[in-house]
């Protein structure tokens, strides 16, 4: 199945091909519209907000200064209960790992519920290519899935298509469709197809919304059942997940769960919460005879060995943020091209895809603050972004060892303009001389001045330079003191 992919390098025009697309700009004012709405109406006292994000905040970091030691206490406590896990450096590793977790089982056929991390490593294109049949089965995955896309937001994946877009992808690819535009004939219908792949399914694979370090218990945070379905149906559960979701206690559930909920689509509890403990035992007739674990890296440790960056693991994968960002809402998630969108996204991507390749995304902020103001879990999104911004444009041989290896966007014109302007800024005369002269050929100077004018006006420069101006007015001051300060 080839995939419609989209890449950061070309976000500039990926973002105008999406701001000039009114159908996708209308689908997404409306439905971030209705999750701004829904957050702020599930969080009306302040105060009760202010505390929430203050304790979730301690845990997230509580638990990522923990890290090592609590990887190492839920792979014991996994393996107690049953759990098989498995440790995948990179998203190639992860890969190879699933697909032969799945071949050894003479599998062909494979369920899948939600999960960024399998997007994040791109398995469906990857076991499709092994013959394996991966179909997703949460609803708006399915949808996406169907249209040959990806996400285009964290929990809502197919939030940039209508009703209407939807009936019309059912009608290509449903049998004996019935053409509706009701949203729950077009709900049911998308479920009696999947329920076939349930029964058929060989393997279940699901993501991880929080792992327990202190019982072995993996959750998972769903609305449709189908992770239930997913994890309960097929003889064989895989579990794939980045390492940062950890948490330490049983009792660091609850308030991360709620908060979570209530950020992502202002629901108080989601219709259901997955608790797994290990493969069935005897005498019980439900669930699979094996589970899996899989851990994934891929560029999370690089983070985490930088204080700074390191707050970008507390992400509890929400949406919050995007669903307030003035350039997310309008552009919406594809133009990013990366599988996290929006302010997360920009923060994250660099770590998975190298600052090199996602220079462009650190810089379409306008540094607003929204994202930080509604995060949960309080990650400084605008400052880290600022942070990675700075690290872009050095030269490789000058980045920070936690960024090391991702190559830089650094422009030899660039650093080359700067350094000079450095230059001329210490050596006043040579400055002065240098501004005056500008002032007066700039009116001469062909515009545009690139990308800046694309958009804006040409900027009119002033008839004198700073200094001038401010040596005029201490001339005429000094004129008028000698002069008794005539009026
Ligand atoms: S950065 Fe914060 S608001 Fe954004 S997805 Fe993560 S937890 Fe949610």
């Amino acid at each position: 199945m080839s995939v419609q992919h989209y890449y950061p390098s070309q976000f500039k025009q990926q973002a105008s091909d999406a701001l000039a697309n009114q159908t996708l700009r209308s689908n997404f004012r409306g439905a971030m519209d209705y999750l701004q709405q829904k957050r702020k109406d599930a969080f009306s006292d302040p105060q009760e907000l202010a505390q929430l994000r203050e304790h979730a905040e301690n845990i997230r970091q509580r638990c990522l200064s923990k890290l090592p030691q609590l990887l190492e206490q839920l792979e014991k406590n996994c393996q107690a209960n049953g759990i098989q896990v498995h440790w995948a450096e990179d998203a190639k590793q992860a890969q190879q790992l699933i697909a032969e977790l799945i071949q050894s089982q003479g599998a062909t056929k494979v369920v899948k519920g939600k999960s960024m991390v399998t997007e994040e490593i791109e398995l469906n294109q990857h076991l499709e290519g092994l013959g394996i049949e991966c179909v997703e089965s949460d609803m708006g995955e399915y949808i996406v899935q169907l249209a040959k896309e990806t996400p285009s937001h964290i929990i809502m994946p197919a939030i940039h298509k209508n009703k209407q877009q939807v009936a019309d992808l059912f009608k290509q690819h449903i049998k004996d469709f019935d053409y509706t535009l009701s949203v729950d004939k077009l709900i049911q219908t998308g479920r009696e197809a999947l329920r076939t792949k349930f029964k058929q399914a060989e393997v279940g694979i699901s993501g991880v919304n929080f792992a327990v370090a202190e019982t072995g218990t993996l959750c998972l945070v769903e609305n449709e059942g189908n992770g239930r379905m997913t994890t309960t149906v097929p003889p064989v559960h895989i579990a794939v997940t980045g390492i940062e979701k950890v948490v330490e206690f049983l009792s660091d559930v609850p308030p991360l769960f709620s908060i979570l909920t209530r950020s992502a689509t202002g629901q108080h509890i989601t219709t259901y919460f997955n608790m797994i403990s290990g493969p069935r035992r005897a005498p019980e007739r439900d669930g699979p005879s094996e589970v899996h674990l899989v851990l994934l890296d891929n560029g999370r440790s690089q983070a985490y060995a930088d204080e700074a960056l390191r707050k970008t693991l507390q992400c509890i994968r929400c949406g919050a943020c995007m669903n307030h960002c003035p350039v997310y809402t309008r552009v919406g998630g594809h133009a990013y091209g990366t599988t996290y969108p929006g302010p997360i996204g920009k923060i994250i991507s660099p770590h998975l895809q190298g600052l090199a390749q996602t220079s462009d995304l650190v810089t379409a902020s306008s540094l607003c603050g929204a994202c930080e103001e509604v995060c949960p879990v309080k990650i400084p999104i605008p400052s880290l972004l600022q942070r990675l911004r700075h690290d872009a444009k050095l030269p490789a041989a000058e980045q920070t060892p936690s960024l090391k290896g991702q190559a830089s966007a650094a422009s030899w014109t660039e650093h080359t303009a700067w350094r000079m302007w450095a230059w001329l800024s210490t050596h006043p005369s040579i400055y002065n001389w240098a501004m005056a002269v500008g002032v007066k050929l700039a009116k001469y100077l062909p515009m545009p001045m690139g990308e800046w004018t694309r958009c804006r006006n040409k900027p009119e420069l002033a008839s004198q330079t700073f200094h001038q101006t401010m040596k005029r007015r201490a001339s005429k001051s000094v004129t008028r003191s000698a002069t008794g300060g005539a009026r």
